[in-house]
């Protein structure tokens, strides 16, 4: 069966797809159609932090899919209710309730709303080069022209600062600035670590002029950096916080994080019809409880350093700055990123863009060091 040319004629249009047929997968590696094995550096866009077909996740959802699969938030549930109380446990002081969601940019799209509904302000304040999803709520806060522009008009109120830059930011925000929305580590536009420094001084004037403080944890979050949530690096405490990629352990999942200073939101002023199910909650749980048994945060940490060392000592001209945080890495080349990425796929390894000109790491949290080496030996041969 041409499975390429199946998709490529009923699909939408709207991705660049690489010409490779995936069919399984097992901790950090992909076999496509042919069985051909790959390193898969792209995590599904860093989702598998548990590693691909994770047998513990994998029962978890079995045994749910065979008792509960579907369950609105008109009623309670025993899976759901552990969730809650588990995320309220793992996340930085204060983020006690959840709305819970189906991806990045509905988690995106909640905290907006929240913003607004509590503040009653309408403005918000984002960072150039920051991405926070594509419907219109978070495309607003969306950074890239391209992205944007043929959608305008877009929500209004929305402006951006340069990232790292606390007197941009405070000129900027004022006292009908709803919130402030910021990734800890840019992810789509090019792996860039926000300073410590930089991103408590946001917090602080968003204290001091009433906004809130808003995190967008989506790639970030649940062990991706060397934490369980990277702004645990700085001792953050926002006001919201926004989940969803690696959180579902691959199934499809969402949450917005909300301080218990805001206390309950208002009835029926906001929903999802799938959000909070059983079998994603269900999945969410045992992908929380492997992370955490697994100390893989902390696995994070330490390979990161280490791949982002071994990076850091390739000889290569093209290289102008090899960055990140955890196993959330990026190498700026000098040229377009594109043909390299397509290389390291030629030599079995997987990775992904961010920006036109970084090649972008976001490994399954379980890969080995050996794994890792032939990643680097992979990088080494593809860039001259
Ligand atoms: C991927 C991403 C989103 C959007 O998530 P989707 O699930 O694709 O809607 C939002 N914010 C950040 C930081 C992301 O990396």
């Amino acid at each position: 069966m041409d499975y390429i040319a199946l998709e490529d004629a009923h699909t939408s249009g709207f991705y660049r797809k690489h010409p490779i047929v995936l069919v399984k997968g097992e901790g950090a590696k992909v076999w496509d159609a042919e069985g051909r094995e790959y390193i898969d550096c792209t995590s599904g866009h860093g989702v598998a932090n548990v590693g691909h077909a994770n047998p513990y996740v994998a029962e978890a959802i079995a045994r749910q899919a065979s008792r509960l699969i579907t369950c609105s938030e008109l009623f309670y549930n025993d899976v759901r209710a552990e969730l809650l109380a588990t995320l309220a446990r793992i996340t930085p002081p204060g983020l006690k309730r959840a709305f819970l969601c189906n991806s990045g940019t509905e988690a995106v799209e909640g905290a907006l709303k929240i913003a607004r509904l509590v503040t009653g302000r309408k403005k918000f304040v984002a960072a150039m080069r920051s991405f926070h999803g594509r419907t219109f709520g978070s495309l607003s806060a969306t950074w890239r022209k391209e992205y944007r522009e043929p959608y305008e008009p877009l929500v209004p109120g929305f402006s951006f600062v340069p990232f790292n830059n606390l007197e941009a930011m405070d000129k900027a925000v004022d006292h009908e600035t709803a919130g402030v929305i910021l990734e800890v580590v840019q992810g789509e536009g090019g792996v860039i670590p926000g300073k410590g420094e930089y991103l408590r001084g946001v917090q602080e004037i968003c204290r001091q002029k009433g906004a809130l403080f808003i995190l967008d944890e989506v790639q970030t979050g649940f062990g991706r950096t060397g934490k369980m949530f990277a702004c645990e690096h700085y001792g953050l405490e926002p006001d919201l916080m926004c989940l969803a990629k690696g959180f579902g352990g691959g199934v499809p999942f969402g949450a917005v994080m909300i301080h218990e200073k805001f206390g309950e939101m208002p009835k029926r002023l906001h929903g999802s019809t799938f959000g909070g199910n059983p079998l994603a909650c269900a999945a969410a749980l045992a992908a929380i409880r492997y992370l955490e048994e697994n100390d893989l945060p902390r696995r994070a940490a330490e390979l990161g350093e280490y791949f982002l060392g071994r990076l850091r000592q390739l000889e290569s001209n093209l290289v102008r700055e090899v960055r990140g945080l955890g196993l959330m890495v990026g190498i700026e080349l000098k040229k377009e990123a594109s043909p390299y990425i397509e290389a390291l796929a030629e030599e079995g390894v997987l990775a992904l863009s961010a920006g036109p000109t970084v090649i972008r790491f976001l490994p399954p949290l379980v890969i080995s060091r050996e794994e890792l080496d032939k990643v680097v030996e992979a990088v080494e041969k593809v860039l001259p």
